[in-house]
């Protein structure tokens, strides 16, 4: 326990005692050199005077000698340095790590266990009472709401897991504009309050594993709606040129600059887990880019003017 709790402290001193022995080896062998050479030049010169070879070959191995201390002790100086950043490196990458798998499972349990009690508060209300056609409907949508969610939470934690093991896409020829069509349209049946701005281009066919990519497009379509609190006015491009690029807009919070190249990382959230007020549990990006890249393809995050985010997907033309 102690030495878990003060293992930076005492991998600290142990770096610095290494650091410290060596200088302090390094000096005193320089010195003792130093001091053997002036001996031996002392006894030379008794025995065989100054002008003697063997004394320029005294001089010449002191040299080496010197020269030899100095260079060992700056490599191994520099191999310790080296080791030491990759260690801390290495430290501060699963330290990272951990901190994003806490997240993971706080946000998990809540996510769990919201809709659960929201659906089952909804059932209950349903068994004790008799409720107006219209509040009724209210709360059967509600309920539905929170089963798409979980399915979906669910559905995401069950590919992440196949993703860890290498997942086989099943490729076949389709047509992708009908697809991603089907897709917004169940969609709009559940968020009967967002406005879809869609912009598809009709016929493309594209070689792609279509439950992968309906994965890929729920995630990124359900992102749009829930990072948009405000503003709900989604945007569905499809067009087809040398690639196939799609994008979905959204006019919601944005991303900042700095956040962008890490969002696709697993179990990434922008923002820590007190402050944050939206659900999620920051696989929805990581299993949308690696499907994408499974298909050759590319993702990227562009800022949407005047405000709100832009996911863009390029996939490889299909060319029959
Ligand atoms: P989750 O939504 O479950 O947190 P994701 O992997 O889908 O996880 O997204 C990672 C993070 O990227 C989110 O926490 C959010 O901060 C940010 N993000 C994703 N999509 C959007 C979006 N359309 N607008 C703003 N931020 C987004």
């Amino acid at each position: 326990m102690f030495f878990n709790k003060n293992i930076k402290w005492i991998a600290f001193i142990v770096i610095a005692y290494m650091l410290i022995a060596l200088i302090w080896w390094s000096v005193l062998l320089y010195t003792k050199n130093a001091e053997l050479y002036a001996a031996n030049m002392q006894i030379m010169t008794e025995l065989q005077g100054s002008n003697s070879g063997a004394l320029e070959s005294l001089t010449e191995k002191f040299k080496r000698q010197k020269g030899m201390i100095i260079g060992e002790g700056l490599t191994f100086g520099l191999m310790l340095v080296i080791g030491i950043l990759l260690i801390i490196r290495s430290y501060n990458k699963e330290l990272q790590t951990a901190q994003k798998e806490n997240n993971f499972l706080l946000s998990i349990t809540h996510e769990l266990k919201s809709p659960i009690a929201s659906i089952q508060l909804i059932l209950d209300t349903f068994k004790k009472r008799t409720l107006k056609p219209t509040l009724f409907e209210e709360l059967n949508d509600n309920a539905l709401e929170e089963t798409s969610r979980l399915n979906a939470l669910v559905g995401n934690l069950l590919y992440a897991n196949k993703l860890n093991y290498g997942q086989e896409y099943h490729f076949e020829v389709l047509d992708l504009s009908t697809e991603l069509s089907d897709v917004v349209n169940h969609l709009k049946k559940s968020h009967q309050n967002i406005q879809f701005d869609i912009g598809i281009e009709e016929g493309i066919m594209a070689n792609v594993d279509i439950d992968a990519i309906r994965i890929a497009l729920n995630n990124l379509l359900e992102n749009a709606i829930k990072y948009s609190s405000h503003s709900k006015v989604i945007g569905v491009d499809l067009h087809q040129n040398k690639t196939i690029e799609l994008q979905i807009k959204d006019q919601g919070v944005g991303i900042p600059a700095e956040e962008k190249s890490k969002i696709f990382s697993k179990f990434y959230r922008v923002g820590n887990e007190d402050t944050r007020d939206t659900k999620g549990t920051g696989l929805g990006l990581y299993i949308c880019k690696e499907i994408v890249e499974g298909h050759d393809g590319d993702i990227r995050v562009l800022d949407n003017k005047p405000k709100g985010s832009i996911f863009k997907i390029t996939l490889p033309k299909y060319y029959g």
